[in-house]
């Protein structure tokens, strides 16, 4: 990573580098070839100024009756007068008329300390050209002045010859240094190379590259610049930007110290000059400094923020990660949850099946045992029964015999009240019977107020041959007000039934035998107690009576009390067994009274 991210810096920064540096390069270019124009055009604006002016002097007469007779004193003065307000006016450096030998015969500066007057000039190449009927252009060194000149000069004809030359020098160091003082160096070569116009004045008289022996000789020779020895300037060529425009090192008095320029170049084919313009390199090692400061900067914000990011990134995948995570694990808690639920459904629903079917068959049995405890009642009933119903079947075959007898006799009266005798008899077998009926039947168990009062009484009518046979009383202590309770009748009349049935079977061996039945309201409930005077229940029977199948009796069935109690709680009341403080045996039963239900129920 960190490998990655200097690789990447060193990228960018030779990226920047390189494209800074050409851009550069490129505006310093048009910049450099825009200026260099500029001066081009002003220093060939200023030349042009004074071209045609020795030519238009030529023409002028006194220079011509002049150069004709040159020894006039007066015409001298004269012209000498003449060309110095010509020389004002122009602002020119000199103005002066030479005559066909390179002699000054006047002259501008007549006056001067060091007037050209009386001074021959022959050697100049100016005069040389101007004497070959051509235009004179030469640049050099005054070597009276000592001042660096341009000089125009131009033939003064007369009929067909060549009397003389008139000379225009014009001063350029002003232009010199109106150009200093700027970023850029101006240089302006002459053809061997020799630098004679420059902003920087070190570089005056020295040459761009070596100069060859015949070269210095010729410079020396010509005096162009005095006695000046050009020495070269220690130019080293770097690179080539286009083909006016080169990056250079010139080296400096002192070793190390050397300055790096794009140099630009222009010529100036009528003067036989090259215009160069020097632009310092530091600018482009400058900008690219600034470049790679400002790049740098925005690196490293750009890495500062991309760290960030990716640490934010990091810790969002990280997030998602675990939520991820999470959710599958919670996804999978849920979906074995929801198996186990699946699971425990079917099996609840198996179970619950299953109860519903042993419930059913519970039931079935229940049903089936009641039914069979009855019928083991009736058995137990059925001397008395027997008994009962043979009594009035005896009578009746008394009072059937008796009928016939007092018919044949004739005594109509007596036979209806035999008749009748036996219709009351068949009336009490017809009860006994339909007590029976009523016993056996079969009921759906639903429970509705029923009287308490009436359930008692049907239960003594069912019981009444064998209450009568075994002489006992029942004592019934009943309520004023008749309660009712909430219960199946048919069944709590078994109940009762049995109960009774029970304290006569135990009382059987005594003399004095009675059932006592009571009955009190307490809170939402009906509570009758029903007692006997039989000997009561041994402590260590008292908690199995209830189990189905316990029974002290030779041919008892052990259902009877199993079978009330499980009646009793299905109409919502309970059933318990006590022994009586008097004597013998209590059971309690406890009913809820239909009001009640009624109002718990709100209709
Ligand atoms: P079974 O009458 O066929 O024996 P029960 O369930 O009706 O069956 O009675 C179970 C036993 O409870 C009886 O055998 C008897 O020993 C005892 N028992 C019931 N009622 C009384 C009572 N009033 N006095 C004394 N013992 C009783």
């Amino acid at each position: 990573m960190v490998l990655l991210v200097v690789f990447a810096y060193a990228l960018l920064l030779w990226q920047v580098t390189d494209l800074v540096r050409h851009r550069v390069q490129q505006e310093m270019l048009a910049s450099g070839e825009r200026q260099l124009n500029i001066y081009v055009n002003n220093l060939q604006a200023q030349l042009e100024k004074y071209e045609f002016l020795p030519e238009l002097l030529s023409t002028n007469a006194p220079l011509v009756e002049l150069l004709k007779r040159p020894g006039d004193k007066q015409r001298i003065e004269t012209l000498n007068r003449y060309l110095e307000t010509i020389n004002t006016i122009t602002n020119a450096s000199d103005t002066y008329l030479m005559d066909n030998e390179g002699l000054t015969i006047a002259a501008s500066n007549w006056q001067s300390e060091k007037p050209f007057v009386g001074r021959n000039f022959s050697y100049r190449p100016y005069f040389k050209q101007a004497m070959q009927g051509q235009l004179g252009r030469y640049y050099a060194l005054g070597s009276t002045s000592g001042r660096r000149g341009y000089y125009f000069a131009y033939p003064v004809r007369h009929e067909g010859g060549i009397l003389g030359t008139v000379v225009i020098k014009i001063d350029l160091t002003i232009l010199e240094q109106q150009w200093q003082g700027r970023d850029t160096e101006v240089i302006v070569t002459d053809p061997e190379g020799v630098i004679f116009i420059t902003t920087r004045p070190g570089w005056r008289y020295r040459s761009l590259s070596p100069l060859s022996l015949e070269e210095r000789q010729r410079i020396r020779e010509s005096r162009r610049y005095s006695g000046a020895s050009v020495e070269p300037l220690d130019v080293t060529y770097r690179e080539q930007f286009s083909e006016s425009a080169q990056r250079i090192d010139i080296s400096g008095q002192k070793r190390r110290s050397s300055e790096s320029y794009m140099i630009l170049a222009q010529s100036m084919p009528e003067a036989g000059w090259l215009v160069h313009l020097l632009k310092p390199m530091k600018e482009i090692k400058q900008e690219v400094l600034h470049a790679i400061g400002a790049s740098s900067f925005a690196f490293t914000v750009l890495l500062l923020i991309g760290l960030v990011m990716s640490q934010r990134y990091r810790r969002n995948l990280e997030r998602a990660h675990y939520e991820a995570e999470v959710n599958q694990s919670l996804r999978e808690a849920r979906d074995r949850l929801e198996q186990r639920v699946q699971e425990r459904t079917v099996d609840l629903h198996q179970e619950i099946e299953e109860r519903r079917r042993t419930q059913e068959a519970l039931q079935e049995t229940r049903d089936e045992l009641i039914q069979a405890a009855k019928l083991a009642m009736l058995g137990q009933m059925s001397a008395s029964i027997s008994h009962e119903v043979n009594q009035p079947l005896a009578a009746i075959r008394t009072y059937t015999d008796n009928a016939r007898l007092l018919l044949e006799q004739e005594r109509c009266a007596d036979v209806s009240w035999n008749l009748e005798q036996i219709s009351e008899l068949i009336e009490t077998m017809t009860q006994i019977s339909s007590q029976l009926k009523l016993f056996a039947r079969k009921t759906d168990g639903s429970r509705r107020p029923v009287s308490m009062h009436n359930v008692i009484e049907s239960s003594k009518r069912i019981l009444h041959p064998q209450l009568r046979k075994s002489s006992t009383e029942i004592e019934f202590k009943l309520a004023k007000v008749d309660p009712l309770v909430m219960a199946d009748p048919v069944r709590l009349e078994q109940v009762l039934v049995n109960l009774i049935a029970n304290a006569m079977n135990a009382m059987e061996d005594q003399q004095n035998r009675w059932v006592s039945i009571e009955m009190a309201r307490q809170g939402e409930d009906l509570k009758i107690d029903i007692l006997d005077n039989g000997p009561g229940i041994p402590a260590d029977h008292l908690e199995r009576i209830f189990d189905p199948f316990f029974t002290t009796k030779e041919s008892g069935l052990g259902l009877g009390l199993s079978i009330s109690h499980h009646i009793i709680e299905s109409m919502g009341g309970t059933l318990s067994a006590q022994n009586s403080q008097k004597a013998g045996a209590m059971f309690t039963l406890r009913l809820p009274l239909a009001e009640h239900v009624v109002d718990s129920d709100g209709t």
